[in-house]
């Protein structure tokens, strides 16, 4: 531990060593690590000076943008915590976060703001709002602007010193919220501990990657990443920031996903490692035009989040060349809990991959009380650094979930002989058939190895006698009609008989999915209710 930086501080002070390099870029901003430094030391000044300090929550609501990791290290230098909010949040959830967290200033982009705007006077903790790339005309001192200037001036900053605050390792530095996809979002309290563990857990997994290639360890070498899942999700912010900062990386963002934009920006730029999700990388394989884009820089594309058809390992290696890397983490574990990458994963195209240095997982019944053997399906519980320490405000959820240092994920998962994860299914979403278990991502995935299938998911719908029993719901390619494939004979000689879904429901457009790239199953059965 002695080589990690302590807190969110150390590691933005040791960070302005990388100077001039790019640290972040948007559209035509280019921001380096030394403007950077500039900024958070004037906006982490500011804010200071109206009164944030240790413990206070300051909420984040912007997209993408080069303000947004300035803000996160500016309320968290201070000792403050900062509350990332969902940028696809509407003005009624949005409010739901400001009050949840007892957020004292926001940080929002113009749109945010404006979505927010009738719910400041439902929200008396709530004392000051900034305001960046405002879109309606406000006062100068809620405008981001009037403290660091627009783009242009950053580079000019004076100084950059940050304010010192006196901060542990275990204080807390972050609210975020779960990604809403089996209820309402529990925002996750993260250390500065939890956060920081990330950079150590990303060298050993590249390590591990380049060893197993017979290469040397990638230790200092910066990546140009193309991030494009929202900074207010945890692996965005945990997983993939952190690891940057201590490494020099550049991070490009994107306005919006586009595929085709996202291509002229991999040649442009340069990029060596994409993904985020799974469908990322589903995307930029299926695309028509990809054979005219200089790609070859990709040297890596990693996702997690969400299950990945057992294909897509071997596709992106064969079509980019590209190694494919994958991972399991949660709100609750501060992203990356389980990573393999390269040989590992195209070996094992179905597994998370093992844990990383810091964790310790096991799998437990699914009443919590005894550990299954080795190979057994089960409740994964996780354990190690990584961990948040608890929900905001929520004692009982916390007390189920947070257990002597370890957490519930709520996931069933096995565990093979060397200790490779393998998610199962999320517990609330198993279908149980007359006492029969069946694990929605094994029939997903032998739905998704039917050529004319681009998405799939498992529901259950209620039996009078069987208790449940199995439904699919699918999107087909396009070109491929319903009437021409037999899903289900595919099925019968792919699965068990149980197993088979009794009815498979086509749908012509793509699954509904959150912000963070997740089919979101409870949207879904409200789509075909009262029959599913
Ligand atoms: P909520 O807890 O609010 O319902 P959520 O669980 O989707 O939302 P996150 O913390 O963003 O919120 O996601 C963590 C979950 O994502 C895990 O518990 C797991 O179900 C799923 N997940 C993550 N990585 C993978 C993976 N590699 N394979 C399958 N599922 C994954
Ligand atoms: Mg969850």
């Amino acid at each position: 531990w002695k080589t990690m930086p302590p807190t969110l501080a150390h590691l933005l002070t040791a960070a302005r060593v990388h100077g001039d390099r790019p640290f972040t870029i948007h559209e035509e901003e280019r921001v380096s690590y030394e403007a950077n430094h500039r900024a958070v030391g004037a906006l982490a000044t500011y804010l200071r000076s109206q009164g944030i300090g240790p413990g206070d929550r300051v909420a984040l609501a912007m997209r993408n943008l080069p303000e947004w990791p300035m803000a996160f290290f500016a309320i968290t230098v201070l000792g403050a915590i900062c509350v990332p909010l969902n940028a696809w949040w509407t003005g009624g959830e949005l409010a739901y976060g400001l009050a949840d967290s007892g957020a004292r200033l926001l940080i929002a982009d113009g749109e945010r703001h404006e979505r927010i705007a009738p719910y400041r006077p439902s929200l008396p903790d709530l004392k000051a709002v900034l305001v960046a790339r405002a879109t309606t005309a406000m006062p100068d001192e809620e405008r981001l602007e009037s403290v660091i200037g627009t783009p242009a001036d950053w580079s000019g900053l004076p100084g950059g010193d940050l304010p010192t605050a006196s901060i542990m390792p275990d204080d807390d530095a972050t609210i975020f919220y779960t990604s809403g996809t089996t209820g309402a979002p529990k925002g996750a309290v993260g250390t500065h501990r939890s956060l920081l563990t990330n950079i150590l857990s990303s060298a050993y997994s590249a390590a591990r990657t380049a060893l197993r290639r017979g290469e040397m360890p990638p230790v200092s070498k910066p990546r140009v990443a193309l991030t494009v899942i929202p900074m207010f999700h945890v692996t965005a912010c945990s997983a993939h920031l952190m690891a940057a900062v201590a490494g020099g990386s550049t991070t490009i963002f994107m306005r919006r996903w586009d595929t085709v934009r996202a291509m002229e920006i991999i040649e442009r730029e340069r990029v060596t490692v994409t993904g985020g999700v799974p469908t990322i990388a589903c995307q930029l394989l299926d695309h028509p035009d990809r054979a005219r884009y200089d790609l070859s820089s990709l040297e890596a594309i990693a996702y997690g989040g969400a299950p990945a058809a057992p294909d897509l390992a071997e596709r992106i290696h064969q079509t980019f060349g590209a190694l494919p890397a994958c991972g399991w983490g949660m709100t609750e574990t501060s992203a990356t809990v389980t990573h393999h990458g390269g040989e590992d994963y195209l070996n094992r195209p179905t597994s998370a991959g093992p844990p990383v240095a810091v964790a310790d997982l096991k799998i437990m019944d699914t009443n919590g009380t005894s550990e299954c053997p080795r190979g057994m399906v089960g409740e994964l519980w996780s354990r190690g650094p990584m961990n948040a320490r608890g929900y905001w405000n929520k004692p009982e959820a916390t007390a189920e979930t947070f257990v002597d240092g370890w957490v519930r994920t709520g996931d069933l998962a096995r565990l093979d002989e060397e200790g490779f994860l393998y998610i199962v299914d999320r517990a609330k979403d198993m279908v149980i058939r007359g006492g029969e278990n069946i694990y929605s991502i094994e029939v997903e995935n032998a739905l998704y190895d039917h050529p004319a299938i681009v998405e799939a998911a498992l529901l259950g719908r209620p039996h009078r006698v069987l208790g449940e029993e199995p439904v699919a719901v699918v999107h087909l390619a396009p070109g491929a009609s319903a009437g021409e494939v037999d899903l289900q004979a595919w099925l019968r000689e792919r699965l068990a008989a149980f197993k088979v879904p009794v009815a498979i429901r086509f749908l012509a457009e793509p699954l509904p999915r959150n912000a963070n790239g997740k089919i979101v199953k409870r949207d879904l059965r409200a789509l075909f209710e009262p029959s599913v």
